[in-house]
Order: structure tokens, then sequence, then C-alpha cells
């Protein structure tokens, strides 16, 4: 349980500095230097997330993710589970035709000019201005909402717009086989008791997952939830190549 308890405290850091960091996660900032042909900071945080998943998929989520820890902290008011399904794909339907809009920002401004991580974000602060606070009140609902009607982590699974980075940083690395941050299982262990999907923040249906040997659902954050509620022992989060029949980018 300990391990848990450090990853609540983190998440929890996490969103007590949203107000600080929010802007280093805007969309909206990334267009907007695209068109001026200025890599902001939002974008080098992109980066970050889609390389870091090559080794650690979306560990981020589960471990350092302000609105992650926002949702965790609704959870255990209000923590339903979440159903999956072609819900999964309204993100995608964000995240495709931002992603083009920076490239058609790129495009029209010829080229990159410049990198820029304090872009529009005065002395490094994010919510310096009423404005910005209203922002800021706007992302926080924008995630809370959903949790409270579809279930745990909903926004995460539906809207996130940076889910995808680590969900193809994730694919790409268990395409080239490195290793990768991952929960390994041990199904010959596992007596069907239900308690590791019970844990998961992002309703996973883990017990037949295990059945090949690995948790490799692209929607695991990592967070290792289902191990520490395992009392058999039957689930491990380690870093290993990931095995023949892992599936990270799944779903
Ligand atoms: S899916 Fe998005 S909101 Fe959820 S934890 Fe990951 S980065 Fe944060
Ligand atoms: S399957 Fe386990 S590690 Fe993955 S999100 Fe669920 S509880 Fe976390």
């Amino acid at each position: 349980m300990r391990r848990q308890q450090v990853r609540a405290g983190l998440l929890l850091a996490s969103f007590a500095l949203f107000p600080v960091t929010i802007f280093y996660f805007s969309p909206y900032l990334s267009v907007w230097g695209a068109f001026q042909g200025v890599v902001a900071g939002s974008v080098v945080v992109f980066a970050i997330q889609l390389i870091s998943a090559v080794f650690l998929r979306r560990a981020f989520c589960g471990w350092l993710c302000p609105a992650g820890g926002l949702q965790e902290m609704e959870a255990h008011a209000a923590g339903k589970p979440c159903k999956l399904g072609r819900r999964l794909l309204v993100k995608w339907a964000i995240w495709v035709p931002w992603v083009a809009s920076i490239a058609a920002g790129f495009a029209v401004a010829g080229g990159v000019s410049g990198v820029d991580p304090l872009f529009h974000i005065d002395h490094g602060m994010s919510v310096t201005s009423v404005g910005a606070l209203a922002i800021y009140l706007g992302i926080v609902a924008l995630f809370a909402i959903p949790s409270l009607f579809l279930g745990r982590r909903a926004a995460c699974h539906c809207i996130c717009w940076m889910a995808p980075f680590m969900i193809i940083g994730a694919k790409l690395g268990a395409a080239l086989r490195v290793p990768q941050l991952h929960v390994e299982a041990n199904p010959a262990k596992c007596v069907s008791c239900g308690a590791c999907e019970r844990a998961c923040p992002m309703s996973l249906p883990v017990s037949d997952l295990m059945a090949s040997g690995s948790v490799g659902h692209g929607e695991c954050i990592q967070c290792a939830a289902c191990c520490d509620a395992c009392r058999k022992g039957a689930l491990e989060l380690r870093i290993s190549r990931p095995g023949s029949d892992e599936t990270a980018g799944r779903a």
C-alpha cells in the first residue's frame, strides 16, 4: 500500500501545482506558437511525453498528471467504473485535427524559427490574471465533470489530448521491443477475486487481460494499483521487454 500512498501524494502535489503548470499542457498555445514558427512549452512537454512513453508507457498519467490527480480525488467520493468501448475513440477525434493544425501552423509560418518554453507564460507562471484563472477553472471543470457522470478517469479515456502521444509512444516502444514499464501477470496465482479490477482507476478488465501474461492495454497507466491490491502476488510492475503477445496499443 505504501507505493499507492506515494503515488497519491505525487498526484496531489501535481494538482496543487496545476495553476503554475497548466499552460505547459496547453493545446491552444501549441497551435498559437506554431503559426508564429515557435515551439511553445506545451509542445516540448508533449514531445517529452511521447519519448518517455517508449520506455515508461503511460506512467506520466498514473504518477504525475495533475488532471489525473484531480480525477482520482473525485473517484474517492464518486468512483463508479467507466465503460470503455467506442468512447475511447473520442480523444483521437480531438487529437488528429489538433495535431494537424499544429503542423499546418508551422507550414504557414515557413518552418520552426525557435523554441520558447515560456511562450505567452509570464514569468513561467500560468495563472497570473483573472482571464487565466477563468481558463484554469474551465479546464478543471472539463476534466472533473465527465468523471462525475461517466465514471473513474472518464476524461482520461475520452477527451485528453495528451493521452494519444503516450499511447503512440508505448506502441512504438513495444514494436521496437525495448524494455518497458508494464504489469507482468502470473495467471496461475490468480484466484479470480476481482480485487485488481476494483482497484483499477482506469476500469480495465485486469483478470481478462492477465491471461496473456501481461496487462498490455493502451489505457493502462502503469499505476500498479492492481498489483498492490492483489494478495496473491499475481501481478507485478516491472521493466522488461514485452512478451510476444503484448499489445500496448490495444483499444
Ligand atoms: S490521460 Fe490525460 S488527463 Fe488522464 S492522466 Fe493521462 S495525461 Fe492526464
Ligand atoms: S491495469 Fe493495473 S497498472 Fe494498469 S491502470 Fe489498471 S490498476 Fe493501473
